[in-house]
Formats: structure tokens, sequence, C-alpha cells
């Protein structure tokens, strides 16, 4: 963690980006960094793409005293036009939003605002997700955080899918997700791959089975 910017007053315009893997605690630290924004007296809101729905539509956190508020957006262009005021912008589920959001970003940290990002950096194909490469790069201060490999207990750096379906997003909680170290997703890769393939030479088989059956009648 880092020390030398945990003073919360009269920080300038910034940008930090917090990524990882699903349940590696993104959420919770942008929600750490609000909360302490928020002692501070300054003026905070969490803003997140309208599709994230798992959660209540007003707020990101537990219905405490200390929740912070949340606005749902369609577009990366709406959290210039609702954040006039605040001090601090959060931005939760990051990957969703447009790339106009890396604009939108720099705007406000010239403006003085300080933006604080949380996001999946990759797919569970591992392939760098929406925005979040850029926003890496354009941020001031990236933190990566992990979740565990659910088979190894080592850091993991993936969210592997567990059920077939290619779209890209897919909302969901540890049913459909786990996290995987780069070793254990290689070896869950190369399992499905062959599951397939096994699959597909039964169909074959069968398919074969059927003709020779009609050859013989
Ligand atoms: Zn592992």
């Amino acid at each position: 963690m880092i020390h030398h910017n945990d003073g919360e007053a009269h920080r300038p315009g910034r940008i930090e980006v917090v990524c990882g893997s699903m349940f590696s605690g993104k959420t919770e630290e942008l929600i750490r960094r609000m909360k302490r924004a928020k002692f501070a007296k300054q003026k905070v809101e969490i803003f997140k793409p309208a599709l994230d729905t798992r959660y209540s539509d007003n707020d990101v956190v537990s219905h405490d005293q200390n929740a912070i508020p949340s606005t749902p957006v369609e577009t990366s262009s709406s959290i210039l036009l609702l954040s006039s005021d605040i001090e601090v912008v959060g931005i939760d589920e990051a990957q969703f939003l447009d790339m106009g959001l890396v604009d939108v970003c720099n705007e406000l940290a010239n403006r003085g605002v300080r933006v604080i990002i949380a996001g999946l950096d990759m797919d569970f194909r591992g392939v760098p997700f929406g925005p979040m490469p850029a926003l890496c790069a354009i941020a001031d201060d990236v933190t990566k955080v992990h979740a565990i490999c659910v088979r190894c207990g080592n850091l993991a750096y993936v969210s592997h899918r567990l059920v077939q379906n290619e779209k890209r997003v897919l909302l969901g909680e540890k049913m459909e997700y786990e996290p995987l170290c780069r070793d254990c997703y290689r070896k869950a890769v190369e399992a499905e791959e062959a599951a397939k393939a096994e699959e597909a030479a039964k169909v074959e088989e069968a398919a074969k089975a059927e003709e020779a059956a009609k050859a013989n009648t």
C-alpha cells in the first residue's frame, strides 16, 4: 500500500486505478478510499455502468450510514455531467464503460477532481478489458489486487468462467467464475479443450455408426 499520499484533504486532481480479477477486493478497496475521503468531509460519489445490477441501484455499499451514494450511468459522458460539484469521483466496474472514459477521467483530474477507478483488468479469456488498459496508462497510481487461486492457493490472475458462454459481458458471482493463477488457468483451458475434442469425436463416431446402420438396411 502507498503511504505518501494517505492524507485526504487538499489533494490535487489525480487518477487512481484499482484493478484485478473477480473476488480480488477491487470494490472493497474503492469503497475504503471513498470512505476515507468522506470522513475528510469531501463530496464523494460512485458511478457505475447501468448494466451492473447485482447490487442495489442506489448504493454500492451495504446499507449502513457510511454508504456511499452511487449512480448508474449509461455512458462515460454522463459522469462528467453528473459530477460538477463532486470532489472525489469513484467509478466501479469501469471495464463495462466505453473508451470515452479515458478522456472523462483526464478532464476530471485536470479540474482538480480525485478520480478512483475500480475494474476488471482482463476478461475471462485473459484479454485486457475495455478501457481498463488505457486507464492504467493515464493513471497517476495503479494498484493491482489479487484474488486467491481456488485450486492451488497461489495469487490468482484471471477470472475463469465455469459455464460455456462466449459472451464477454456475463455478470455473475461465485457460480459462474473462479479466480485462478496462470498455471491452473492454463490447465483448466487445456482440460476444456480436450473435453470439447472428445465430445466432437463422439458425435462424429455416432454419425458414422448411424450411416453404417443405414447402409446395412
Ligand atoms: Zn493455481
